[in-house]
């Protein structure tokens, strides 16, 4: 559902120094798996998933969106994509229900489904009775669960999520690895960012480790743990990598 193929991605700056930020980078996730994508902090991530979403430009590599390029048919691919980035941009002087009808405009869901989806998502999360507020009276975790349900109100084939979780109270917490389950079961390809390896082990079928823009391990997260734990394992592959 999702193929990364050699991506590299460069940043330039005024003065001339360039840093490559993600260094042929390929992976891919079928519908039905959950991978976890993990790394310290500065490792490519955020650059990777800003990739795929179409969001920035690439220098090396190719993106696939269910078979369709990201930068041959950007609108296409994106249509496929729900993405929700590490600091949600929001119309801050616009209602939360209209944030969503927005979303929902753009994807084209019809009037039927989006009330269905907006109450079934935003009521799990516990935002739907603050819809009807302005969006910059919303706690950061209120923001954060406006942008979860956006994410999730058009069908989205492949989910990025970039931090997730950070910001939501245990209740919504556990509402969204229960909806990430579900989604994942329908056969949706999820790829999300994280610091939070407790979270990640038990909820994904698969994991990346991401260091300095380069791969350093991709596989089932059973096979890639055996019996140690993701934070022991992160810890050893992080150390192993310094000693080289
Ligand atoms: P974190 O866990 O802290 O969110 P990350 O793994 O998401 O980190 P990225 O945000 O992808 O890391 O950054 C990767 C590298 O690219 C870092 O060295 C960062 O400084 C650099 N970088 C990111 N964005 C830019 C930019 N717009 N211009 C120049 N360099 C950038």
């Amino acid at each position: 559902m999702l193929e990364i193929k050699s991506l590299s991605k460069i940043y330039g700056s005024k003065n001339g120094e360039s840093k490559k930020a993600v260094d042929n980078l390929t992976l891919s996730i079928d519908g039905g798996q959950i991978m976890a994508f993990i790394g310290h902090n500065g490792a490519g991530k955020t650059t990777t998933l800003k990739a795929i979403a179409g969001i920035i430009d690439f220098d090396e590599g190719q993106i696939l969106i269910d078979g369709i390029d990201i930068k041959k048919e950007p609108m296409k691919a994106k249509m496929e994509i729900a993405y929700l980035p590490d600091n949600p941009q929001l119309f801050e002087h616009s209602r939360g229900i209209e944030q969503i009808n927005f979303i929902c405009d753009v994807f084209g869901v019809s009037e039927k489904e989006r009330e269905a989806k907006t109450e079934f998502y935003a009521k799990r999360l516990g935002i739907y009775d603050d819809l009807g507020g302005k969006i910059s009276t919303y706690s950061h975790g209120m923001k954060q669960k406006l942008a979860i349900v956006c994410a999730l109100v058009h069908n989205p084939k492949v989910l990025l999520m970039d931090e997730p979780f950070v910001g939501l109270d245990p209740v919504s917490s556990h509402e969204l690895k229960e909806i990430l389950k579900e989604k994942s079961s329908t056969g949706v390809a999820i790829f999300y960012s994280t610091h939070v390896l407790e979270v990640a082990e038990k909820l994904c079928s698969h994991v990346a480790i991401i260091k300095k823009g380069k791969l350093l391990c991709l596989g089932k997260m059973d096979e890639i743990r055996g019996n140690k734990d993701l934070e022991q394992l992160f810890l050893e592959i992080e150390n192993e990598k310094n000693d080289n």
